[in-house]
């Protein structure tokens, strides 16, 4: 019976789901009005579909004694699907459309050096190599203009979003995507981000202080200020040199390969969509669109060629992958990731493969790659501090919408960064707190758990960028189950252990 009922609705699901995949894709790689209106339509067809109070009156009545354990879960997110739209529409609309129109205001900033305009890649490559503190400030300020720019838009859509939250028992929206979209319990969250901050919490101050006491040496300064950070001190700049004429795309084509991914059948055959570099009207982050699992998807980026657009591609291929190695023969209510944090961990395991493997070899000499390589503890414990710092701002920031928020950013970026400076509109530029509210925590877990499947894989692979069976390896143990399997049974079924973060942490202190 329920059966019968879930498989009629997904048809119509799909359908929609699909169509709101590939508008959502037009907006984000073409943000013209009408691409905007198209995608708005897409959102309201999606929600309409929720919307049938006899199909709802029919779920509310199954027997959940006689389903099994993952159909009552499906059953418990659509009725929350239900509840939402028909209890809770109008809300939703104005939330969504509020969305559309801060992104919209974000992505349409141009930011501006001595009058000139630029593009906020080309900022992003001013901070990153820029030696002139004078540059290096007005490329900072700029960036942060866009930020102050929808800063004042946030919070008030921070008290919209908590409004709402309400309306669903919860006191602040952050708790209840945390519970309702991630279904994340909040003890074991914390349990883990104490365990990994009191046992690595000294291994990250020793780093901060070494790498400030570079920076500072390096611009000659007695007091760090905010715009000479980002600056790359490190062997990534000299290996950037190495990759400046060479085009990246290659590169990550190359490493799929390896491991048994042919990336450009993949294109050919219209599996895969690449949009790959800046553009006027175009998003200017990085995302990886999960069109339809198993059969189209789709990566929207914003390369130049350094690692660390390497590292974006790298990442995003990961997703790809995954999402395309889901079998179609499944529900289509599985048919995607086994959660946000396990695709994650995947994407991120691929980012950051070009330290831990020999990847570059052909491209980068012997002792440099082997300097670059010993980067990636430190980059670890880097990311480490920084996701504390945003899931924490933003936990806070949702409890207390009335705390002026560079006060707030300032003081947590003090306690996890080890970094006290003018306060300002930063935390408004990291996308995340508009797109996607309560998802930093799963990048958290997910670096956990990327070390832990890394781990696993090497035992059995070796170097998985050069066994060409990773592919067929991955796909059938870890991807084509999809969301039929729960994550941290998936990690456990995989790796043979239950999920924690000891391999992380034995990883890096
Ligand atoms: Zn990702």
């Amino acid at each position: 019976m329920f059966k019968e009922l879930r498989d009629e609705f997904s048809e119509k699901l799909e359908k929609v789901s699909v169509n709101l995949e590939k508008s959502c894709w037009d907006f984000y790689t073409n943000s013209t009005p009408e691409n905007m209106q198209k995608y708005e339509i897409a959102q309201n067809e999606y929600s309409d579909l929720f919307k049938d109070k006899k199909i709802y009156e029919k779920f509310l009545e199954t027997d959940k004694n006689k389903l099994s354990e993952h159909e009552q879960k499906q059953l418990k997110n659509l009725l929350k699907e239900f509840d939402e739209e028909l209890n809770t529409g109008e809300e939703l609309k104005a939330l969504r459309k509020k969305e559309n129109e801060i992104a919209k205001k974000y992505n349409s900033y141009i930011p501006k050096i001595d009058n000139k305009e630029v593009t906020k890649t080309e900022i992003t490559k001013i901070i990153q190599t820029e030696t002139n503190p004078e540059i290096r400030k007005k490329a900072y300020e700029a960036k942060i203009k866009g930020g102050d720019l929808i800063a004042g838009d946030l919070t008030e859509f921070v008290r919209m979003r908590n409004d709402y939250a309400k309306t669903k028992g919860y006191d602040s929206f952050f708790e209840y995507k945390l519970k309702e979209e991630y279904e994340v319990d909040a003890v074991f969250l914390d349990k883990l981000i104490s365990e990994v901050y009191s046992k690595s919490g000294e291994r990250i101050k020793e780093i901060q202080n070494k790498k400030q006491n570079e920076l500072k040496k390096f611009f000659g300064a007695d007091v760090l200020e905010s715009y000479h950070y980002g600056f790359l001190l490190d062997s990534s700049r000299e290996v950037n040199e190495y990759l400046k004429d060479k085009d990246i795309t290659e590169i990550s084509k190359k490493m799929y390969k390896n491991m048994g991914y042919d990336v450009e059948k993949m294109i050919e055959e219209g599996r895969l969509t690449l949009d790959l570099y800046p553009r006027k009207g175009k998003n200017t982050h990085g995302f990886c669109f999960g069109v339809e699992a198993g059969k189209d998807s789709r990566i929207l980026a914003n390369l130049m060629n350094n690692v660390l657009s390497l590292d974006t591609l790298n990442h995003e291929m990961g997703h790809c992958v995954y999402d395309l190695g889901i079998s179609t023969k499944l529900p289509f209510l599985d048919r995607k990731a086994s959660s946000p944090a396990v695709t994650e961990a995947v994407a991120m395991m691929m980012g950051d493969i070009i330290k831990r493997e020999d990847v570059l070899k052909d491209i980068v000499p012997f002792e440099l790659l082997e300097k670059f390589k010993a980067l990636y503890i430190e980059d670890e414990v880097s990311f480490v501090s920084k996701s504390l710092l945003i899931i924490e701002f933003e936990r806070e920031f949702y409890k207390n919408p009335d705390e002026i928020p560079a006060e707030l950013w300032n003081k947590l970026r003090g306690k996890y960064l080890g970094r006290f400076n003018n306060e300002d509109n930063e935390w408004a530029t990291i996308p995340h707190y508009l797109s996607h509210p309560a998802y930093y925590q799963n990048y958290f877990r997910a670096n956990l758990m990327k070390v832990q499947i890394y781990n696993y894989l090497k035992s059995r692979l070796g170097n998985i960028t050069e066994n060409s069976s990773t592919a067929e390896f991955l796909d059938k143990n870890l991807f084509s189950s999809g969301a039929s399997v729960e994550e941290y049974d998936l990690i456990k079924q995989f790796t043979g252990r239950e999920f924690s973060a000891d391999d992380f942490i034995s990883l890096i202190i």
